[in-house]
Formats: C-alpha cells, structure tokens, sequence
C-alpha cells in the first residue's frame, strides 16, 4: 500500500509543475524525431522493456504546443525529463500489444511472451531520462522502465530507409506541427498494384472523412500515404495456413482471435513511416477477409476489400487516435475479465463503471430528464443517457448512446466518442 502512495505522489509531483509552467519548444528540442524501438517482455504480472535500438528521423509531426500529456488516456504512459534541471519536458500515453496479451488467458498458460513496440518525440538538445509507467489494476500508474538517452551518442543511428517508396499526400492543410498527421502503409501490395493501393486509401479516407465528427474537422488533418510494396499480395491467415511474403508482415489470428489483424513487424512499419511527418499509423491490407485492429497511440489496421472494410477503417482508427473502448459485449473476445476489473473506473473515454449521474464523464451531455441508468429501448432512441453494456461486459460497464460505431456496424459515433475524438484534434492542432 505504501509503495502505490508514493507512485501517485511522484507522479503528481512531476507533472503539476511542468504543466502549469508550460514547456517551451526551443528551450529543449531539437527538429526531427528521437525513435526507441523497445523490446517488451513478460509473462503474467512481471513485464521488462529492453531498449533494441535508437534513431534520429527526420521529421516530428507533432504539436509543439502540446508537449505534456493532459489527456490522461491509454494504458502506459512514457515521461521524459530533462537530465541537468529534472525538468518534465515530454510526455505521452499509448497502449501497446504485450498490455492486450497480459489480460488474455495466454498470459497465465503460455510461456512468457514479447512484443516489439516503440515510443517517439522531439529529439532533445541535452541527454534526458526517459521512465514508461504502467496503470497497475487500480488505474494507478507505477513506474516500469527508466534510462538514459544521449542524442549525441554514436549509438543513436541516422538511418533513413525505403527511401525508394513514393510519398503521396492525398489530404495536404498545411504545417504537420498544427495538424493532425495520417500515416497510411500499404501491405500485400505488389508493384504492380501500387494503382490499387492508391484508390483503396483514398476511398477508406473518405470513409473516415464522411462520419462526424471527423467530417467537419477534416481542415485539422493531414492524410499521407507510404507506397509500399511486397513481394507477394495479401497477408498472412495462420488458420488458413497461408503464409504470405508481405512486407508489413500483417497476420490475422492475432493473439488467437481469427478477424484480430494487428501484428505486424513494428521494426519495419515504423521505418516506413520515418518518411513523412506523422502523428498517426494506419496499416492497410490488400484482403478482402473482414479483419483489422486498433491500439492506442500505436498503429491501426484493416483490410481493404471486405465489404465492411470501410467501417472498419473508421472504428480501429477511433481505437488509435482517440483511445477509445470497444462498447460491444456480445461478440467473442481474446481478452478476460482483467481487461476491465469489476469496480475500477476504465481510464477510455467512451465507457464508465459509475451509475451516479455527476460522476459519470459526459455527464454534461445528458439531458436533466433522461433517466440514469437509461432505458436500453427505442424510446431512448438518439438520447444521451447511460445505457448498461460495453467493453465486453453486458453488466456492469456504461455506454453514452444505444449505438455508435464502437458498438455495431453503423457509422455514426456516439455523443461520447464525438466529444473524445474533437478533444484529440484539439489536443493535437491548438
Ligand atoms: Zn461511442
């Protein structure tokens, strides 16, 4: 009990100060992108990062006015001081695979796993200490991991590959630092396909800019696509035992759910995605398999050719920008009850545990006569409120509406979701 007391108060410690003050660009970064590719190893509650290396890329697509993470989403979060004055001058929140593994049923039977994952931000000037925390199962972040990077060091490597893949932008608003950046990776698209690459992610892009409230926000984006190539078309599909030569290495049957398309080799997606200033990854498979995948602040995935690819393009990407929860309960998941334990407000937008209308996180968006809980019936049709099933539990987790896109196949977000996702443009744009 004491160690968790003293994690909150370090942590809080750290970041009022820095937050209040404000962390001016200039005073401790540098243009471009410090990369540490990481490796992240576990089994059930024991979990090690190791450093596999570290680059310098060109371009940071970030907004320089957004330094410190007030968002408070995502699973993990890295923090970054400046080594002489101590100084929180970086911080982000993301989620990563080895997180969704651990509260899978693989974790307590399988022997220990990794993942490889990577964390980014402005190179720094001076030497910093970079520390990845981890919310424990009371949502309370503890420390995992810290060390030590020396940008100047002769191990931090500038190294530019795929140069030969052609850049596209297929949305162009202006300066990446005041926008949000897309990043789209082709995968199972052989040379002679780079045609068909082009129009699969211009069509899933005007997919995603059709639904609000991406929509009305679309001057806040960038949208630029990497025109990959491998040497065999489509991806692997371990149940079907097809083994493709797919450059992204995109399998389905990730963490052993069969539509579940996320593994991918992180190595190479992120030193694609070095050649244009980003913020966000989206892979696109060459499939017509319903499948995809969507991780906080790491990258999304989807097929392009299934009917529904469209709407999938839309929904993982909610899951990787705005950290969104699924609010689904009735299709069948990898993950077991430790994804969220009973009593512990989850940390996603879009979902809550508590019933008590002034604790509820869009409470303000609910109308002083809606009930709460509310109706889950077509009374309640298109009415804020807080209808009972979501994140996998049809008890005992809240949703904001009777449909969104993180439910079913529809395509029109809730008020919730509407509301995180214009606070992640703004996050990322002000
Ligand atoms: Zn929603």
């Amino acid at each position: 009990m004491k160690k968790r007391f003293s994690a909150v108060v370090l942590i809080t410690l750290f970041l009022l100060p820095a937050a209040t003050a404000g962390v001016e660009f200039d005073d401790y970064f540098t243009s471009g992108s410090l990369r540490i590719d990481l490796y992240h190893s576990g089994a059930k509650d024991t979990e090690f990062y190791s450093v596999d290396r570290i680059i310098r890329e060109k371009h940071w697509g970030g907004n320089p006015n957004s330094l410190i993470d007030t968002m408070n989403l995502g699973e993990y979060i890295f923090f970054v001081f400046d080594l002489d004055t101590n100084n929180l001058i970086f911080s982000r929140g993301f989620c990563n695979l080895y997180g969704e593994w651990a509260v899978t049923d693989m974790a307590g039977t399988s022997p220990p796993a990794v993942f490889h994952e990577t964390i980014r931000f402005p190179i720094p000037a001076k030497p910093v200490q970079v520390k990845i925390s981890r919310r424990n199962r009371e949502n309370i972040f503890e420390n995992i991991a810290s060390f030590v990077v020396d940008p100047s060091d002769y191990h931090v490597r500038d190294e530019r590959k795929y140069q030969y893949f052609r850049r596209r932008a297929l949305i162009d608003n202006g300066d990446p630092s005041e926008k949000v950046d897309i990043c789209i990776i082709g995968d199972g698209y052989r040379s002679d396909q780079v045609h068909k690459l082009r129009e699969d992610a211009e069509r899933l892009v005007n997919e995603l800019f059709s639904v609000e409230p991406f929509r009305s926000r679309k001057d806040d984006f960038n949208v630029r696509l990497v025109e990959s190539v491998s040497e065999e078309a489509g991806v692997d599909d371990p149940r079907e035992k097809v083994y493709r030569d797919n450059l992204l290495e995109l399998t389905f049957n990730s963490l052993e759910l069969d539509r579940y398309m996320i593994e991918a080799n992180n190595r190479v997606v992120h030193d694609i995605a070095a050649r244009v200033p980003y913020d966000r990854i989206i892979l696109i498979a060459n499939e017509d398999k319903y499948g995809g995948g969507g991780i906080f602040n790491f990258y999304c995935s989807c097929t392009t050719d299934n009917e529904y690819s469209g709407y999938v393009f839309v929904h993982e990407f909610g899951h990787c920008f705005a950290g969104l929860a699924d609010e689904y309960y009735s299709s069948e998941v990898t993950y077991n009850d430790e994804m969220y334990p009973r009593g512990v407000e989850p940390w996603e937008p879009n979902i809550t545990a508590f019933t008590q209308r002034d604790k509820i996180k869009w409470a303000g968006l609910i109308g002083d006569d809606t009930p709460v809980p509310t109706p889950d019936d077509s009374t309640y049709a298109g009415v804020t409120g807080l209808f009972e099933g979501a994140g996998y539990s049809a008890k005992g987790l809240y949703r904001s509406s009777r449909d969104c896109i993180m439910l079913s196949k529809t395509m029109e977000f809730c008020p919730a979701c509407r509301r995180a996702i214009n606070r992640m443009i703004d996050f990322q744009t002000d």
